[in-house]
């Protein structure tokens, strides 16, 4: 794609960053088949080659309409997009340079509504003050004691899942405990900074991460072999964090370092000996989260650990679509969320299942919403 960039922005980091995105992509078009919302919009600039002519148009200097904003607020940034796109084009950066640049048109009420629906999730005092009014899950099993330590590891404690759905870490310190490790779990407001940075607050997101790195290097450097996230949506946040930094700024290398040691509780758990875990017989229905199979792009990890633990799972039709919860969209684009999980609850609620288990804080809450049958965390299963 040919492109012709604002001059003082041609020259910035996220100028050259988005020139480069924008010059991959050759408009084949094959990504549409597999964005929700061309799906149910059957709109081009619902589609993700329409969304990149979007950014384009505003990173050139054009003037930013309504509608610009309205169609790059209705991007779940699931990044389905990503894995279809044959010429590796990076739409998950784009679409966040893009939104930091319209952003600036929004509308005066939008951007107060945003911007404290923001600072009340991402601040865990504000945030565990309205709790009570969501809470989800409380803690049900006895934390054990390590009896021989393998190595110490770090577990990502999340702020939102740390107060809406407790038993996951809780349950993750269980297991790692029966496989002989020693968990330190990381402070509830050390939050990756997703909310900020998905939310075109750049700034307020590298505060928090560059004190995230600052912590987790401390960590490392004492002893502690990785850090595990058993919420894919802070795992792949974490995982992106040297893409945010110019490899000459001092916090590039630490970014690179934490990214490195960072995995997913499936990913762990794959490469360990489970044979000191117990499992009951369970019928499930799995939502792969977008984070995990498009962000992280570790499709299919969870389901084949599952099987391989004896789980029987019930094949899910369109598993690459997203369940519309994306983090905050289900709260800012609340009919196209509902939307988007009914139609995931039908594919999910297969009769005779036990549960529908997940493996992010996000699609957890959203899906349950919409069912009575229980939605939980996978990991949730290994500790009944
Ligand atoms: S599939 Fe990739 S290259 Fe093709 S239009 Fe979509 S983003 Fe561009
Ligand atoms: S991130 Fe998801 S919703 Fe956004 S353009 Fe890509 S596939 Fe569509």
């Amino acid at each position: 794609m040919q492109t012709k960039l604002l001059a003082p922005l041609a020259k910035s980091a996220s100028g050259k960053k988005a020139d480069t995105i924008l010059r991959s992509c050759v408009h084949c078009g094959f990504c549409l088949a597999t964005c929700p919302t061309y799906q149910l919009f059957g709109d081009e600039l619902d589609s993700p080659r329409g969304r990149i002519y979007l950014i384009k148009s505003a990173l050139e200097g054009n003037p930013v309409s309504a509608t610009s904003v309205k169609h790059l607020d209705r991007c779940l940034t699931c990044r389905a997009c990503e894995t279809t796109c044959p010429s590796g084009v990076k739409y998950g950066q784009l679409v966040d340079i893009g939104r930091q640049i319209v952003e600036q048109q929004r509308p005066l009420w939008q951007k107060v509504y945003r911007r404290s629906m923001r600072k009340i999730i991402s601040t865990p005092p504000l945030f565990n003050l309205a709790a009570p009014f969501f809470k989800q899950s409380v803690i049900s099993s006895a934390e054990q004691p390590t009896s021989a330590t393998l190595e110490h590891v770090i577990l990502h404690s999340g702020c939102v899942q740390a107060t809406l759905a407790p038993n996951t870490n809780h349950v993750t310190k269980n297991v790692l405990h029966k496989l002989g490790f020693s968990v330190t779990e990381t402070a509830q407001s050390e939050c990756c900074g997703a909310i900020d940075q998905h939310l075109a607050a750049h700034e307020d997101a590298l505060i928090k991460i560059k004190r995230n790195l600052d912590r987790w290097s401390e960590l490392l450097s004492t002893g502690h072999e990785r850090i595990l996230s058993t919420a894919s949506g802070c795992g792949v946040m974490i995982k992106d964090y040297p893409a945010l930094f110019e490899p000459n700024d001092p916090y590039y290398h630490k970014a690179v370092a934490i990214s490195a040691k960072t995995q997913d509780i499936a990913e762990f758990l794959t490469t360990q000996d489970l044979s000191a875990l117990k499992t009951k017989k369970r019928r499930i229905s799995y939502h792969a989260p977008c984070t995990l199979q498009h962000g992280q792009k570790l499709p299919r990890i969870v389901e084949r650990l599952l099987s391989q633990l004896g789980y029987e799972l019930i094949p899910v039709a369109d598993a690459h679509l997203c369940c519309g919860s994306a983090g905050t969209y289900s709260i800012f684009e609340p009919k196209i969320a509902t939307q988007l999980r009914d139609n995931k609850l039908k594919q999910l609620s297969q009769p005779n299942i036990d549960l529908i288990v997940t493996a992010n804080i996000g699609c957890q809450l959203h899906l349950a919403k919409g069912t009575d049958i229980p939605v939980k965390h996978w990991i949730e299963l290994l500790d009944e």
